[in-house]
């Protein structure tokens, strides 16, 4: 069989088709359960739990973390911040007992060490375990403490007599740990891990097939990278922590050369797409405007970036800028001033905003804006009613109409443009990359584009995700705002926090309450929003208080009525889910409730925050929740507690959760698939690769070379969406 991969490589070679499967040849194929120790049920458990099929499968599932086995900690220095590691103990069995009857019977083995106690807890195997321990013994404890009153327990724990585990000899100190699920464990415990994982590898080893290396020598030298066999191994089996190091490093770099690899491809292939449109000109409506109808100064940040619009759009290259600003922060007069610079220039504009409600909103701004400028503006949202439509699917076409505000409906294919010449994009995050993508298709030359998000990535993570997108940045509020003070209650302080309401209704304010919806939670979210809303009427009753809600299952013509009724004061309380997220202007509103808070993301904590402190009072933001959080959850809530810049709590977002999950890169982050390399921390050998791949592509586009044709392997392997185009954000 061997033999037949060889042939088989070697023909592929020749027509230079090959790809990396075949030359990690049979082994790393082959299915699982022929490793020692897996077999038929634990191979099926694999598969479904973590999706591990085969041994190379296996093997390039790498340990979340590695414990120290040379360090055994007393009973004593256990605490709280080790809840959710792994430690190891020295400790004498003292005590054994069970509680409960047939299925619900448990071990609880009582444990000493000299300086406290502890229990160890069996739901199950209790036979299996019983007959390993005896009374009096002393043995090594390996497991995940918890701590309940001071008390310290664990679960399951793996347990040797200490004679046994000092006496056995390993290379290293450190072991691997697998991220596992609830069935998995109880098939395959940590340790029958490692050795099914020790075994799978034992059939690779000295296999020169498996594993070969992508990189060539002259790479590996000048970037110091260990071979990447060798480096395979080390995840497994760290021989010491410096090499534990080199051989992270070594399989970061190359999940992060095939995210550029990709990256880079897109960035060069949109340069050769060529030109953009050019908007020379100065004109009568943007400098009208300027002049005669600002409504306030514009911030230095609001100018500076109006400049740096300006700037591309007079280059001869298609801008595909990332306009980055906080809540507030004033984007909206940005974006229409500088549609105003193409439609001076004899061109369209359009915007395009994530919801109805917005889409309304900048529509009724913009008409403000453009009166009296002869700018004509017209609107487009899902339930534009046929008269509306037609105007500005005929005003558009026709090129009567300047400027083009709507929701994702100006996407449609009858949506036909006289001359698109620039796009704006609000609130980035809503939409999907291949809708915005769509966009492209509605000119033969391709609009300037302005991606405009409240919610910012720190800059490099954005240059590394959007390839060669320009970014900008509003940093700065308009004078005179009133930092929104956020407060984090417990559940059982509600009554406190109903106090404050009334009192701050009382004095002619408004109050949001919002309730998370979570997807896959929906049902359970919707009986939380509707009990919440049975009881805020009860303790907010008529006449004195007036409540309304709103939220996404309504009707459009219901969600608007009641968002309308809550913006023109008919309404004291507005309770919600988050569809109140982006945009709604309600300057009377001072208080933002937000209910269950630690379920919420950062960044969407954030932009609920942004609801308020719109006008000129005293605006306060209340996070709700639960006695229990997590650590995260607490840290989060903390965050916001802390600040109100959104640009720190996003670096704190992409440190808690990952860059994956952040907003606007969720479909980038999403579509690399990394195992060791981290796209917010790993900067450094994310700038190295960075030049690497364009030095490559610089040479061979398309990976043709023979001594390429691994890397192909390697780009497409950390892709799973070849489609998107990240430099085509827009
Ligand atoms: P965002 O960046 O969140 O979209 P908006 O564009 O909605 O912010 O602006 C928030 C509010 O600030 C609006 O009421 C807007 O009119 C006002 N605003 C914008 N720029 C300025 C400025 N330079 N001075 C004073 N108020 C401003
Ligand atoms: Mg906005």
């Amino acid at each position: 069989m061997r033999r037949a991969a060889a042939r088989c490589w070697a023909v592929a070679r020749r027509c230079g088709i090959v790809a990396y499967s075949i030359i990690m040849a049979d082994i790393l194929a082959r299915e699982i359960k022929y490793v020692a120790g897996v077999g038929d049920v634990r191979a099926r458990l694999l598969e479904r739990e973590v999706g591990v099929r085969t041994v190379g499968d296996l093997l390039m599932r790498f340990p979340y973390r590695y414990v120290d086995r040379s360090r055994i900690l007393r009973l004593m220095d256990v605490d709280e911040s080790m809840e959710s590691s792994y430690v190891q103990l020295r400790c004498r069995i003292v005590g054994m007992s069970y509680v409960g009857e047939g299925a619900k019977r448990r071990l609880i083995v009582d444990v000493t060490d000299p300086t406290g106690g502890a229990e160890l807890l069996w739901f199950h195997g209790i036979k299996w375990i019983e007959k390993r321990i005896e009374l009096n013994r002393e043995y090594l404890i390996f497991g995940r403490p918890s701590l309940f009153k001071g008390r310290i327990s664990m679960v399951h724990p793996e347990i040797e007599p200490i004679e046994v585990a000092l006496s056995r000899k390993s290379e290293s100190s450190f072991r691997g740990v697998y991220s596992t699920t609830e069935r998995l464990s109880s098939a395959i415990q940590a340790k029958a891990m490692q050795t099914i994982v020790a075994n799978a590898w034992a059939l690779v080893a000295a296999d020169a097939n498996a594993f070969r290396d992508p990189l060539c020598e002259d790479m590996r030298r000048r970037h110091g990278l260990m071979p990447l066999k060798e480096a395979v191994y080390n995840m497994h089996f760290p021989q010491s922590a410096e090499r534990l190091k080199q051989a992270q490093y070594r399989l970061k770099f190359d999940e992060l050369l095939g995210v550029q690899l990709t990256i880079q491809a897109r960035r060069t292939s949109r340069h050769k797409r060529g030109g953009g449109f050019l908007f020379p000109r100065v004109g009568e409506a943007f400098n009208t405007f300027y002049r005669e109808k600002l409504p306030f100064a514009l911030t230095a940040a609001q100018q500076r970036v109006i400049k740096e619009i300006r700037a591309d759009m007079i280059s001869g290259r298609q801008m595909n800028r990332l306009l980055q600003g906080d809540v507030g922060s004033g984007k909206t007069m940005v974006a229409f001033m500088s549609m105003l610079l193409a439609v001076d220039n004899g061109f369209q504009a359009c915007i395009m905003a994530p919801t109805e409600i917005l889409a309304r909103q900048h529509y009724a701004s913009m008409v403000r804006f453009a009166e009296g400028l002869g700018v004509r503006v017209a609107v487009l949202t899902g339930s534009s009613k046929t008269a509306e439509r037609r105007t500005a699917l005929e005003g558009i076409a026709a090129g009567e109409v300047d400027i083009l505000v709507g929701t994702h409906a100006l996407i449609e294919d009858r949506v036909q443009f006289a001359n698109l010449g620039y796009v704006v994009i609000d609130e980035q995050h809503r939409f999907g990359v291949e809708q915005r993508a769509k966009l492209w298709t509605k000119n033969q030359q391709p609009p300037h584009i302005l991606v405009m998000t409240a919610t910012p990535i720190p800059r490099t993570l954005a240059m590394t995700l959007y390839g060669d997108l320009e970014v900008s940045v509003i940093d700065e509020l308009p004078p005179g705002r009133q930092p929104i003070r956020t407060y984090h209650y417990f559940d059982s302080a509600r009554l406190k926090m109903f106090g404050f309401l009334k009192r701050e209704i009382a004095k002619g304010r408004q109050v949001y309450i919002v309730y998370p919806l979570i997807q896959g939670s929906e049902k359970m979210d919707y009986k939380d929003l509707y009990d919440g809303f049975d009881s805020i009427t009860r303790d907010f009753p008529l006449p004195t208080y007036r409540t309304t809600v709103c939220h996404g299952k309504m009707k459009p013509a219901d969600k608007d009525a009641a968002m309308l009724q809550f913006k023109r004061g008919e309404a004291d309380i507005l309770v919600a889910t988050s569809v109140i997220e982006v945009g709604v202007d309600v300057p009377n509103a001072t208080v933002m409730v937000i209910e269950s808070a630690e379920r919420f993301g950062l960044s969407q904590l954030h932009q609920l925050r942004g609801r308020v402190g719109r006008g000129s009072e005293q605006s306060y933001c209340i996070l709700m929740s639960g006695d229990k959080l997590s650590k995260e959850g607490r840290a989060r809530l903390e965050a916001m507690c802390a600040t109100n810049d959104g640009f720190q709590l996003s670096e704190l977002d992409l440190k808690l959760r990952g860059a994956g999950d952040i907003h606007g890169t969720q479909q980038s982050g999403d579509a690399f698939e990394l195992n060791v390399a981290n796209l917010a921390t790993d900067t450094q050998i994310m700038e190295v690769t960075r030049n690497e791949a364009i030095a490559i592509l610089d040479t061979d586009p398309a990976l043709q070379r023979p001594e390429n044709v691994a890397l192909r392997a390697l780009r497409d392997r950390h892709c799973k969406r070849e489609r998107i185009d990240f430099s085509d954000i827009s």
